[in-house]
């Protein structure tokens, strides 16, 4: 806010009237004054006057009796007198007229005559007739002054007009008194006015300050600083205005200090949540992320500010900004991430102002790769389930079909069919067993019935019972240590684990073909390896990791001929890492194939245990 000038100020404004108030006072004053001083000067002149020519025509009207000559001689005498005796020297003429009109006396005391001797005649001729006196105040330009003439009636007893009193004075020592109170009045008027107009500036500064310190005050309350106070100067509307203005400041900083804190809470609920913030404006052009939508869309903060929204989320070639703001569903992205591709799910909102204008869009995201991989998973899950089950029910039907419709009465065909039947049964039940297994597992809901064994002579008895009961011709070869390991297993579910590996490798072992056991002991890890090598056709590399998920098969056509589901593995795995190991397979297509598990081991079996 600009600087008011000095004498754009309520403070000059109000001085200024003051003052003009003031003069238009003393201008009131001093016109009256002035005039009434003038004519009660006037009066007091005239008064002053006609009383000494009142004495002088009584003095004259006592002659009148007395012959011509002598009274001539008087009346220059008393006029002599009278002419003396004025002191401020007013009288410039003073004559006296008798009945005939003659000027029996006169005296003058300036040079000039007397003006207008004529209408002087006709003026004293109207005294004579009339019997009234005549009076005349005029301004002489000859001589520069104001000029009072006279002509008094002298009259005898009888009140009859014996002669005229003829004066001319000057006014000139009034008009001078007159000049001087008009000087001292108006020096005084500009004393007064000067002192006056100090002390307006002076008392107009109690009310003019609290008005220009609330001004400052709005100003700096406009640039946010709450720290200042007015001052307050009284109890009058301007005190109450402070006040209030006080008030409001401290409402204000309240308020003020209240969004900050709004602010600053959802600043920090966005920076901290796991979920990614996007805020646009009303273009679309990105103002706001938080660090979480930065990772979860692999940019910079740098390249993504300013962005369109569309393209930071590699919507430009569908959508446009208005298609986000109208729709606002959400969506699945696939982002490419660490050479990973992730699936993020991204929702959208509005925000509007009051009357429905678009002030921008929030985009939350949120990574659901992993949920998406498990959906995924589940739904190939039952699929599997169901094909697996389909397929053994299908060949039931169809023989059992066979058998209703006369099959049975074959003496040949019917037990074979039947023994079909049952083998497909046989398997629904593993496999449905299978299922139950892994479903305990994932709940958690298993326990173990764990007891220290001696290792190498509870895997030399399993490889036993596969020498005796095998039916291809495949050898064994043992390479297992001449000492005791110990580990704490669970004999049944080991024993289903080693049953998988080893039929799996007889599975795909040719004729003649070997099959090589063999244990192994990391001491630094203290973990025990056995692994089961054969001879097969192998894995191919791709195929590696998966073949312990659930239900995969290299080949489904041939395993399935080979009666295998794709659970063995799975399982396996699980139960290996529910005792604290591992499970992995290595394996040259074509070659063979070793499969390798571990198991934490005790060297020697814990001592409490060794009779029992
Ligand atoms: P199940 O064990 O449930 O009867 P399966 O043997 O087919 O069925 P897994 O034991 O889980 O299932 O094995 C998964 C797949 O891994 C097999 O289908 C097979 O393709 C491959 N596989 C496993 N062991 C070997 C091996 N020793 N040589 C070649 N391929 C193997
Ligand atoms: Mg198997």
């Amino acid at each position: 806010m600009s600087k008011v000038g000095f004498f754009r100020s309520i403070h000059f404004k109000l001085t200024l009237i003051y003052v003009l108030l003031i003069i238009v006072a003393m201008q009131i004053i001093g016109v009256y004054f002035v005039k009434q001083l003038e004519q009660s000067l006037i009066n007091s002149y005239d008064n002053s006057l006609n009383q000494r020519i009142y004495s002088l025509s009584y003095y004259l009207e006592q002659d009148s009796s007395k012959s011509k000559a002598e009274l001539k001689e008087d009346a220059q005498k008393i006029l002599n007198d009278f002419n003396n005796k004025d002191e401020s020297n007013e009288i410039s003429e003073v004559s006296y007229i008798d009945e005939s009109r003659e000027v029996i006396a006169s005296v003058n005391n300036g040079n000039q005559e007397i003006a207008g001797k004529k209408i002087t005649d006709q003026i004293i001729s109207r005294i004579f007739a009339v019997g009234k006196d005549y009076e005349k105040k005029f301004y002489d330009p000859e001589s520069n002054k104001r000029v009072r003439i006279s002509a008094t009636a002298v009259k005898n007893e009888n009140q009859e007009t014996v002669g005229v009193i003829y004066v001319v004075s000057s006014m000139e020592s009034v008009f001078n008194q007159m000049r001087t109170i008009n000087t001292i009045l108006a020096t005084g008027t500009l004393i007064a006015l000067g002192t006056t107009a100090l002390l307006g500036i002076f008392i107009f500064r109690t009310i003019t300050h609290p008005i220009s310190d609330m001004r400052k005050q709005a100003i700096e309350l406009a640039k946010g600083n709450f720290s200042r106070k007015v001052r307050k100067y009284g109890h009058d509307e301007i005190g109450q205005l402070a006040t209030t203005f006080n008030h409001l400041t401290r409402e204000l900083e309240e308020a003020q200090l209240m969004t900050e804190g709004e602010r600053k809470k959802l600043s920090s609920v966005i920076a901290y949540m796991t979920d990614g913030v996007i805020a646009t404006n009303q273009n679309g052009a990105i103002i706001l992320l938080n660090s979480p939508a930065l990772e979860l869309l692999n940019v910079s903060r740098e390249t993504a500010l300013e962005m369109p929204i569309t393209s930071l989320l590699g919507l430009e070639d569908t959508h446009t900004f208005e298609d986000l703001v109208e729709n606002q569903d959400s969506m699945l992205l696939e982002i490419e991430r660490e050479d990973q591709l992730s699936v993020l799910r991204v929702n959208f909102s509005v925000i509007q102002k009051e009357h429905g204008k678009i002030d921008g869009l929030i985009a939350v995201i949120y990574d659901v790769t992993e949920q998406e991989k498990i959906d995924a998973e589940r739904r190939e899950f039952v699929a599997n389930v169901s094909h697996e089950l389909r397929t053994p029910l299908t060949t039931m039907r169809s023989y059992l079909e066979a058998l209703a419709e006369g099959a049975i009465g074959d003496k040949e065909l019917a037990p074979r069919f039947l023994s079909v039947t049952q083998n497909e049964t046989e398997r629904m039940i593993r496999l449905v067993n299978d299922l139950l297994q892994l479903s305990k597992f994932d709940s958690k809901d298993y326990q173990f019935n764990r007891e220290w064994t001696n290792f190498i002579r509870f895997i030399s008895l399993v490889i036993d019972r596969f020498e005796m009961t095998k039916e291809q011709h495949v050898e064994f070869i043992r390479n297992l240590p001449q000492r005791e390991v110990y580990v704490e297993i669970d004999q049944d579910k080991i024993t289903q684990v080693l049953d998988n590996i080893i039929s799996n490798a007889l599975k795909y072992s040719p004729e003649g073909g070997h099959i090589t056991f063999t244990v192994d002991l990391d001491e630094e890890k203290g973990l025990v390896l056995f692994s089961v090598k054969d001879e097969g056709i192998g894995i191919p590399k791709k195929d590696m990791d998966k073949i312990f998920e659930r239900f995969y098969r290299v080949d489904k056509a041939r395993t399935r001929k080979l009666g295998g589901t794709g659970l063995g593995l799975a399982i396996a795995k699980e139960m290996v890492q529910a005792h604290g190991g591992d499970i992995w397979a290595d394996s040259i297509e074509g070659k063979g194939t070793t499969v390798t598990f571990t198991l934490p081991y005790n060297e020697e079996q814990e001592d409490d245990w060794d009779e029992a």
